[in-house]
Formats: structure tokens, C-alpha cells, sequence
């Protein structure tokens, strides 16, 4: 029993490994799906979902809401644990369907009796790949 949550643990570690790599390598944003069918040699689905809500629990990545109604997520650079700075917005390109974390930040109004947590732009359009092609 214990031998076998041992491993458990030596799998996710190695999976989790395995997912930041990805992230570090990339400026893009990637999405669930994608990760589930490019990994599915490596780890099961349920590993995935709970090692990317890990993930952004611990400000590695931040995940928002795609085109499809899809989960994406992109790497975090000046977050941690304490303080997810995500107020910035991506950027989808409706031929290709990549998404872009933007440099640019965006200002969130003040509202009389409401408290932010968070903002979600999405601006959708063409990626400069496919408006030259
Ligand atoms: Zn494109
Ligand atoms: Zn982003």
C-alpha cells in the first residue's frame, strides 16, 4: 500500500516536471485539450487537470476561458502563491486558434460596491502569421 502511493507520487512529480517544461518553452498559451491528447502516452487526464490547478495555485500559471468555451493556461511572470497578477489580456486568432498572453495591462474600473478578482479580456482576431498568408 504504501509502496504503491510512492509512486504515485513519484509519477506526478515526474508529470508535473513534464508540464512546466512545456510552459517554460512557450510564450503561448495552451489548452486543455491539447495537453491532454499531447500527453496521453505519459498521464491520464485526471493527472493533468490536477497538476495544472496545482500549477496555479502556486502562480505558475494562470488559466482563462478561450473562443470555445476551452480551459487555457500560460505561464505566469511575476506571480506566486500570494499574488496573481493576470490583468492582462490574450489575444486568440480565429484562423489558427492561438492564443497569446499580451504584454500590454489593462485598468480595471474602481466599482462603487463591488470587489475585482479578477479580469478576463479576450480580444479575437487575426495572428500575424495568417494575416500575411
Ligand atoms: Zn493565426
Ligand atoms: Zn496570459
Amino acid at each position: 500500500m504504501r509502496k504503491l502511493a510512492q509512486m504515485a507520487i513519484v509519477r506526478n512529480t515526474k508529470s508535473s516536471r513534464i508540464l512546466m517544461d512545456v510552459f517554460k518553452n512557450t510564450q503561448r498559451a495552451l489548452s486543455v485539450v491539447d495537453l491532454v491528447s499531447r500527453f496521453k502516452e505519459e498521464m491520464n487526464k485526471t493527472t493533468i487537470y490536477r497538476i495544472l490547478e496545482k500549477l496555479e495555485k502556486q502562480g505558475f500559471v494562470h488559466s482563462f476561458t478561450g473562443l470555445d468555451g476551452l480551459k487555457w493556461y500560460a505561464k505566469c511572470h511575476d506571480c506566486d502563491s500570494h499574488k496573481h497578477i493576470d490583468a492582462h489580456p490574450h489575444f486568440q486568432c480565429q484562423s489558427c486558434q492561438k492564443i497569446d498572453c499580451l504584454s500590454e495591462s489593462i485598468s480595471i474600473p474602481k466599482l462603487e460596491g463591488r470587489k475585482v478578482d479578477f479580469a478576463q479580456v479576450l480580444l479575437v482576431g487575426k495572428c500575424g502569421d495568417c494575416t500575411s498568408n
